[in-house]
């Protein structure tokens, strides 16, 4: 066994011999410029030799992306020929609105949604459900497998969704969404792998047994990620403060730092079974190629 050969073999490499046996998906959001649109071509065809199993592009909030969100995807799947998932949420739309936009997916060729309830235009405000709308993701879930057989993917929340009362009512929450029909959870980010294996006993003792992928983000700046963990149910330990202590300036040593930190938190969950990992890209290629080589993943032919 390769991930116990690892913990024996102290002496060893820390990456050594990792047979590269993962499913990988990756994370995208749609280009606002034609400067940005080919940074994230040049990512997508940097990434594309890796074979994920898909990729996903999100949906800015309350739809403020749905053409660039449907361009994006639609170009993924018929000019670069990937399996490729869209993000939709439910906030601000009317159930007619939001089965309308699905529609156009099905029609596109896409099969496979990651259903979202999204949060209010203005950070922290509470979310308040449209009057016609779906209140929440589970009831998005539902709505979207009457317009047609979709794959659908929904978000987990390792550390506790903000929105959340208590832990457990955020775990049946997530029951409630695989049990509306979908068939994978991606989680928010996380930065200790105990956390993520707590939570996956948890989502296994509350009857969970859909794959719960970790989402991986190499974090570069850790001021950013701080600001945006607070309104999302991630926390940034404060250890990560003083691995960039000093590293403003330093662009380069700030990506060597985030690669080692991200690959480590890899090499951990693959070490505890995990098989799937899911990366916030933020439309970079270099951290999320230069994790899965070391976890073994090397270029396929996609042609044949
Ligand atoms: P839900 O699953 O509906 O849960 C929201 C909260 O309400 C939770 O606290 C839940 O426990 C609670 N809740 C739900 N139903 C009930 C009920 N019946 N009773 C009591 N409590 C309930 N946002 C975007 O705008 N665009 C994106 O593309 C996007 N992509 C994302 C991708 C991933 C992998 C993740 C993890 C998040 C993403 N988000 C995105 C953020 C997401 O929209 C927010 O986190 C949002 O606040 C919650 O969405 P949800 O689908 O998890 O909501």
């Amino acid at each position: 066994d390769p991930v116990e050969e690892q913990h024996k073999a102290h002496e060893r490499p820390l990456f050594s011999g990792l047979p590269g046996d993962i499913a990988i998906s990756f994370e995208f959001f749609p280009p606002k410029s034609e400067k940005m649109e080919a940074k994230l071509w040049d990512a997508v065809n940097e990434l594309a030799p890796l074979a994920p199993d898909f990729v996903s592009v999100t949906y800015g909030a309350g739809g403020s992306t749905r053409e660039r969100t449907h361009n994006t995807v639609a170009r993924l799947i018929a000019e670069a020929g990937i399996p490729a998932a869209a993000h939709l949420t439910c906030v601000d739309a009317s159930k007619a609105e939001t089965q309308k936009i699905a529609e156009a997916y099905w029609e596109a060729g896409v099969r496979h949604i990651v259903a979202l309830r999204g949060d209010a235009g203005e950070p922290g405000a509470p979310f308040v459900p449209h009057p016609d709308g779906y209140n929440n993701a589970a009831e998005l879930v539902a709505g979207l497998k009457e317009v047609a057989d979709f794959e659908i993917s929904v978000a987990a929340y390792p550390e506790v969704h903000p929105d959340s009362d208590c832990p457990q009512s955020d775990l049946d929450n997530l029951k409630r969404k695989i049990d509306a029909g979908a068939s994978r959870a991606i989680s928010q980010f996380f930065f200790s792998a105990d956390t993520f294996f707590d939570f996956t006993d948890r989502c296994l003792a509350a009857g969970i047994y859909a794959p719960v992928v970790p989402g991986i983000l190499p974090v570069t700046n850790v001021a950013q990620a701080r600001k945006f963990a607070g309104q999302c149910g991630a926390v940034i330990p404060d250890w990560m403060d003083g691995l960039f202590d000093g590293l403003d300036e330093r662009p380069a040593a700030r990506q060597l730092v985030a690669a080692t930190v991200a690959a480590e938190l890899c090499r951990r969950l693959y070490a505890g079974g995990v098989r799937q990992f899911h990366f916030y890209t933020l439309n970079r290629a270099d951290l999320a190629y230069a994790i899965c080589h070391m976890l073994g993943r090397r270029p396929k032919d996609i042609a044949s």
